[in-house]
């Protein structure tokens, strides 16, 4: 009986050979539609906690809840389980860890190269939109190389100075205009480096092709203060990068979530949140829309140790709970749309990211890396490391 079967079963797959044989031509599957255009948002400070807290007290359904593609992505950075802003930044950007405090290098101080320089050499657009500095940690780690965050008049120079930036939205004027050695690296921008800057989000020439908004001389003001700052500059930034030939690369920081959390305010930090889900649906409508845009958005670390605990132990009300004034070593969210998001899921580390949105383009195994022993050292210089950095 079972040889039979056996035999039975030959028959059928050779039968189901031959008529398979018989077809004219077999199917090959359509290719998965590449990405043209990416837009990669981080959230500072900002794990599940911040995330669920701010749907719980708006009562409002927020954008996160429309992603379908949610992964997991680990924090660390190469010299600590908790990482700051300028390791966890350097890895979302680049494929590599590095040591806290470092930008765009890896810990041997060896510069690596970031998914905006890749998206820029292969001919797409760029920007950048922060509610920081725009020399702050996250946003230069996705153009600056220095062995330290804090050398912010140096960073704006590499900023001004940079091939690969079309738009540059932020604060931080100070480090242009208001510098140790003098400089006035704006009159520099415009009159030798090709720049148009700004002062303000209003008039701007949307049609230009490398501009600056620098719109306060520190951070921007909090989301109650500087209103709905962030999700116009991302909507201007999109009018200039939208006609972009070849497709564009725009990085947005939510990035004063973690201010608040170190403050461990929960009024600010919800004002944070919201602004930033704003700007998160900006992004998402422009994706939907144009159907050949990923969206990403991720956080780089959590801050303040948030939980949403009920102090009273009734199960009724939940109050917002902070257990530390800097970060922990919580894993963070990541959430996709658009062509390649499906890779967004599972346990990832946070130096995936940039491998996984480069394939999303078309660009598989384009990347750093250098090899290895390759690459200048960058000789670290003496920096003040006295006040916080977050
Ligand atoms: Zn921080």
């Amino acid at each position: 009986m079972k040889k039979l079967t056996t035999l039975s079963l030959i028959a059928l797959v050779m039968l189901g050979m031959l008529s398979s044989c018989g077809n004219k031509k077999e199917e090959t599957p359509p290719e998965p539609p590449k990405a043209v255009n990416v837009i990669y948002m981080i959230g500072d400070g900002m794990a599940l906690p911040q995330v669920y807290a701010a749907m719980l007290a708006s009562g409002e359904k927020m954008t996160f809840s429309q992603f379908p593609y949610i992964g997991v992505v680990d924090t660390h950075s190469a010299s600590n389980d908790i990482t700051d802003s300028a390791a966890a930044g350097t890895a979302l950007a680049s494929d590599h860890k590095t040591k806290n405090a470092m930008l765009g290098m890896n810990p041997d101080t060896i510069p690596v190269k970031t998914v905006l320089e890749v998206m820029k050499e292969q001919g797409k657009e760029t920007g950048i939109v922060v509610t920081c500095y725009l020399t702050h940690a996250t946003p230069a780690a996705f153009y600056a190389k220095v062995p330290h965050r804090k050398q912010y008049e140096d960073i704006a120079v590499q900023l001004a100075e940079s091939q690969n930036i079309n738009v540059a939205i932020g604060g931080g004027m100070k480090h242009f205009n208001q510098r140790k050695d003098s400089l006035n690296l704006v009159e520099r921008m415009e009159n030798e480096l090709g720049w148009k800057v700004y002062d303000t989000l209003d008039n701007i020439d949307v049609t230009c092709k490398k501009y600056a908004v620098i719109a306060n001389d520190d951070h921007m003001p909090q989301a109650a203060e500087r209103g709905d700052f962030l999700p116009r500059a991302v909507k201007t930034a999109l009018k200039t990068l939208d006609d972009a030939e070849n497709g564009f690369f725009l990085m947005v920081e939510g990035s004063q979530i973690d201010f608040a959390c170190h403050a461990n305010d929960s009024t600010w930090m919800m004002d944070e949140m919201l602004d930033f889900d704003y700007a998160v649906k900006v992004a998402l409508d422009y994706a939907k829309e144009k159907g050949n845009t990923l969206v990403v958005v991720t956080a780089d670390h959590e801050t303040g140790g948030l939980t949403l605990p009920d102090p009273k132990g009734k199960y009724t009300d939940v109050v917002f709970d902070y257990s530390t004034g800097s970060h922990t070593c919580l894993p963070v969210m990541v959430y996709a749309y658009g062509p390649g998001a499906e890779q967004f899921t599972g346990w990832m580390k946070n130096t995936d990211i940039k491998a996984k949105i480069l394939n999303s383009c078309g660009f598989e195994n384009i990347g750093d890396s250098l090899p290895e022993g390759q690459g200048r050292k960058i000789v670290p210089r003496k920096v003040n490391l006295d006040t916080k950095v977050n």
